[in-house]
Parts: C-alpha cells; sequence; structure tokens
C-alpha cells in the first residue's frame, strides 16, 4: 500500500576530514556492515549509494569518499557541488585531526559565502540548506582519547552543526548518523 506524503530524495552527501579519521571506514560500515583493520588508507572506490527508508521518505545518498586527495588538505570544488550533506570526521586520539576538522569547516562555510555573493552570475557552488555533521569517530580507543567530547560538543553547537561520536569498528553510533541526516533532509524538503 502507497503510503501518503512519502517523498522520494536523492542527496549528494560528502566525507570530509583528516586521512586516517575512518572516513573510509565509517562508509565501509554503513554500506557494507564490515570494518577491515588494514585498510589502505589511499586506496578505495570514491563513490557508494545507499538507500534509507524513514516513515515520511525514501533518502538514496549518493556518498562520495575521497580517494586520498584529503592528504594534500585541499579538495576540488566539484567534490562539493550539489551535496545536501556534508559529514566532517576527526579521530578522538589525534589533537591534529580536529584542528583540522576546524578548517574542513571554515573551508566549507567559506564556499557556502561565495555561492550566496555570486548565485545569480554562476552555479550552484554551495546549498544554503546543508546538513553538517561532526563526527568524531573512533570511540572504542577510549584510553588514548585526547579531543574530550565537550569540546567537539561545543565546537559542533557554536557552528550550527549536529554532533554524532562514533566508531567504524564495533560500529557504534554509525547507522544513527546516516539516519540522522535522513531525517534532515526529509525534514527539509
Ligand atoms: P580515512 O583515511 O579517513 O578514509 O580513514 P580509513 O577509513 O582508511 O581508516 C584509517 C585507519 O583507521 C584504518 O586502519 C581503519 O581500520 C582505522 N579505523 C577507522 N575507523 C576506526 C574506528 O572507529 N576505530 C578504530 N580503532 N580504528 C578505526
Ligand atoms: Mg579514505
Amino acid at each position: 500500500m502507497a503510503r501518503t506524503g512519502n517523498k522520494n530524495i536523492q542527496a549528494k552527501l560528502v566525507l570530509l576530514g583528516d586521512m586516517g579519521t575512518g572516513k573510509t571506514s565509517l562508509v565501509l560500515r554503513f554500506v557494507k556492515g564490515q570494518f577491515y583493520d588494514y585498510q589502505e588508507s589511499t586506496i578505495g572506490a570514491a563513490f557508494f549509494t545507499q538507500i534509507l527508508s524513514l516513515n515520511e521518505a525514501t533518502v538514496k545518498f549518493d556518498i562520495w569518499d575521497t580517494a586520498g586527495q584529503e592528504r594534500y588538505h585541499s579538495l576540488a570544488p566539484m567534490y562539493y557541488r550539489g551535496a545536501a550533506a556534508a559529514v566532517v570526521v576527526y579521530d578522538i586520539t589525534s589533537m591534529d585531526s580536529f584542528i583540522r576538522a576546524k578548517r574542513w569547516i571554515q573551508e566549507l562555510q567559506r564556499q557556502g559565502d561565495h555561492c550566496f555573493l555570486t548565485i545569480l552570475f554562476i552555479d550552484l557552488l554551495g546549498n544554503p540548506n546543508l546538513v553538517m555533521v561532526l563526527v568524531a569517530n573512533k570511540t572504542d580507543l577510549e584510553t588514548k582519547r585526547k579531543v574530550e567530547t565537550e569540546e567537539g560538543e561545543r565546537y559542533a553547537q557554536e557552528n550550527g552543526l549536529l554532533f554524532i561520536e562514533s566508531s567504524a569498528k564495533t560500529a557504534q553510533n554509525v547507522n544513527e548518523l546516516f539516519y540522522e541526516i535522513a531525517k534532515r533532509l526529509a525534514k527539509a524538503c
């Protein structure tokens, strides 16, 4: 039976964050339900799709994972172009990765400003309704933690981002992360 008011949403989702923070692992956990301990971080397909069904909508994610370009701390604008959701990942055992995550967020916000100023003249580069999430990954490594939960939480709150602590290894909060994004997208559409 067809549900009334059910929407079909297709959404591009991009992953940002330092190399080694677990971006690819989070995607593989979500899409394949698996974790690979010795994954070669520079290798990997750059594109995945996954469908999530909510009561109010069906969301098809087109997930863009980097193929190691984040090593150079910059990503081509076409990587972000048209994204509906951005997931910025850091590793709770690395303060550097948290500092870098904040830079990725600033860069994303600059893309948004750029869009706002030039939207009449150029193609849509950014999206004012972009759903942004800050993800603190590797919570299974609690004993090696360098970034306190409150630090991540506070930064996310100040910048209007969702905040989630996850572990691609144990699967903690991984599905929740994508469900939360899907729910936000369904609400925004
Ligand atoms: P990326 O460079 O951001 O895509 O990071 P990867 O997904 O390639 O992960 C880098 C390394 O961290 C790999 O050896 C992963 O197995 C490991 N890793 C990823 N997520 C987790 C996690 O939640 N917990 C632990 N303990 N290791 C993780
Ligand atoms: Mg990767």
